[in-house]
């Protein structure tokens, strides 16, 4: 499924179980952030417009 649509976007959905992530004050790009619901990373991929992508764990 691919989210990239999503525009004016300020809040991150967990892509997992659709929680909302809190942000950090001072957050970047490549940031980690980590759902409180279920432990999904996401990745900021970009501020503006806030754009995330789930972090896939590599193996
Ligand atoms: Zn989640």
């Amino acid at each position: 499924m691919n989210q990239n649509d999503n525009q004016n976007q300020t809040k991150i959905i967990c892509p997992d179980c659709g929680a909302e992530i809190k942000k950090m004050e001072n957050m970047e790009v490549g940031d980690i952030l980590e759902c409180q619901e279920c432990g999904t990373e996401v990745e900021i991929l970009s501020l503006e417009p806030l754009k995330y992508g789930e972090l896939m764990e590599e193996k």
